[in-house]
């Protein structure tokens, strides 16, 4: 393959799209006629990136650095859907620097990243036109620069900055549920901002604002607050006081995940039955319940086999018995019914897992001990870390995926010869990883063999097509298109 005459260098943090097109020009080209596809998504960048490589002949890894999948998933989330994310659905550019340069950086295509520090100015939403606005003041760049600190590849990948991510992420969903124009109290140019808007509210619940300046009038503030206790405890108290004063559901779904000791769970004590699990199980309690309430982990988040990287597509049959048990004990946790005998037939019900033969209770049995409880505690973190893929809806509409099927048999040709179950099984082991029979599980190992890299490539985003495809993004309104199991 040869590369191009003219190969212009990636500036720092650019996006890799960026470059494609600037190095398409720069050659009198469509990024089309060099082979580079325009799409947006975390897959597409990934071609991009190894198409650029032979173009501008270099490292394929250095290419890939470039892409958006170099940041954690905390701020990019996964390729499924269904779990908090920074990434917005449309792409930012600054109106003066990137018309000038042609560069767009990787870092506003996050929400929390609604201003060009440099020239300096509110970003705009590529395609879109909008009046020139008055440009940030001193104290919208200084709280930028606060959260942006995090964003450097020398803190990025470090706990405490995914840890940051994560709360705001949080407080911005706290925050936002409730603004209007008079609240939060914002400095002069961003109160001038939200007042330009139309309607403020911006649902981060749902994913975050995909304009940059509904982003600007609540992530600014957000990050300010986080960075001073006293301030932070002020936003919050408000929050949570504007909160209860509405009375709906979903005001009160939120408040229980903001309010610290929830009625139940901290009342009722655990009842264990020995002297030796007791302490182990009231310390894993406490570890799952500041998880829920700092983090909103809820048992909607447990997948039925909490894989690590280390594990196969399909575990051994053993690992897969102690993946379960620790999903079970996890989704009981989390449900706050470790008192309960009928909350283990519940979970097993709910992770799409057979009932036990005889009726038990995984906290009760004495089954929790230090290890297991430690790996419990770990998994429940990655959840987080993994940004709460919701995979009871995942596991849901995967259940009976008809339509998945031939979806991706049009989409991805050449496939091995695999029947419609082995082929939907091989679908769901990747976005939600959970039991099947032997026979299938089987078909499954086999066409994982046959698949080339690419075929895997283009199913992975075939089955990220569908999920799009089939849900339109509303996630209270939200009914199943498949019969569930009672049905099925
Ligand atoms: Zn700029």
């Amino acid at each position: 393959m040869r590369s191009l005459p003219v190969r212009p260098a990636p500036m720092v943090d650019e996006m890799i799209q960026s470059l494609a097109v600037r190095t398409a020009a720069a050659n009198f080209a469509h990024p089309n006629q060099l082979g580079l596809p325009t799409a947006r998504g975390l897959r597409t960048e990934q071609r991009v990136a190894a198409r650029l490589a032979e173009l501008l002949d270099m490292p394929a890894e250095h290419l890939t650095s470039l892409t958006l999948s170099a940041y954690p998933p905390v701020l990019r989330g996964e390729a499924q859907r269904r779990q908090r994310t920074w990434l917005h659905r449309t792409e930012w550019a600054c109106p003066r620097c990137s018309r000038l340069n042609g560069v767009v950086l990787r870092r506003w295509q996050f929400s929390l990243h609604p201003l060009c520090v440099q020239c300096p100015s509110l970003l705009t939403v590529v395609g879109t036109h909008r009046e020139d606005s008055a440009p940030p003041d001193t104290a919208a760049l200084d709280a930028q620069r606060l959260i942006a600190q995090d964003l450097e590849p020398e803190r990025l990948h470090t706990a405490g900055a995914q840890r940051r991510f994560a709360d705001l992420y949080l407080l911005c969903e706290l925050v936002s549920a409730t603004v209007d124009q008079d609240w939060p109290r914002l400095p002069g140019w961003e109160h001038d901002l939200r007042a330009e808007l139309s309607q403020p509210r911006t649902d981060w619940i749902r994913h975050p604002p995909s304009s940059p300046d509904r982003a600007a009038t609540v992530v600014l503030e957000c990050g300010r607050a986080l960075a001073n206790p006293a301030r932070q405890r002020l936003l919050r108290g408000e929050a949570i006081e504007r909160l209860a004063a509405r009375d709906d559901d979903a005001a009160r779904t939120l408040l229980r995940r903001f309010t610290p000791g929830a009625p139940d769970t901290e009342r009722r004590r655990p009842q264990v039955p020995s002297q030796r699990t007791q302490p182990v199980l009231a310390s894993l309690i406490r570890a799952i319940q500041r998880l829920q309430r700092t983090r909103g982990l809820q048992p909607r988040h447990v997948p039925a086999w909490p894989v690590d990287a280390t594990d196969s597509l399909i575990p051994t049959r053993d690992r897969r018995r102690e993946l379960e048990h620790r999903a079970v004990t996890l989704h009981v946790l989390l449900a706050g019914r470790w008192h309960d005998p009928n909350a283990e037939a519940d979970a097993r019900r709910d992770l799409g897992l057979r009932p036990h033969p005889r009726k038990r209770n995984a906290m009760l049995d004495g089954a929790v001990d230090a290890t297991r409880a430690a790996h419990v505690v770990r998994i429940a973190e990655r959840l987080v870390i993994q940004g709460l893929i919701d995979h009871h809806d995942l596991r849901r509409r995967l259940a009976a995926p008809t339509g998945l099927v031939s979806t991706v048999r049009q989409k991805v040709t050449g496939l091995p010869i695999a029947s419609g179950v082995v082929l939907a099984a091989w679908c769901r082991l990747h976005q939600s990883p959970g039991p099947a029979d032997e026979v299938t599980l089987a078909g499954v190992r086999a066409l994982d063999c046959d698949l080339d890299p690419e075929q895997r490539l283009f199913l992975l985003e075939a089955i990220d097509n569908y999920l799009e495809a089939v849900d339109p993004a509303r996630l209270d309104s939200f009914q199943p298109a498949i019969a569930d199991e009672r049905t099925a």
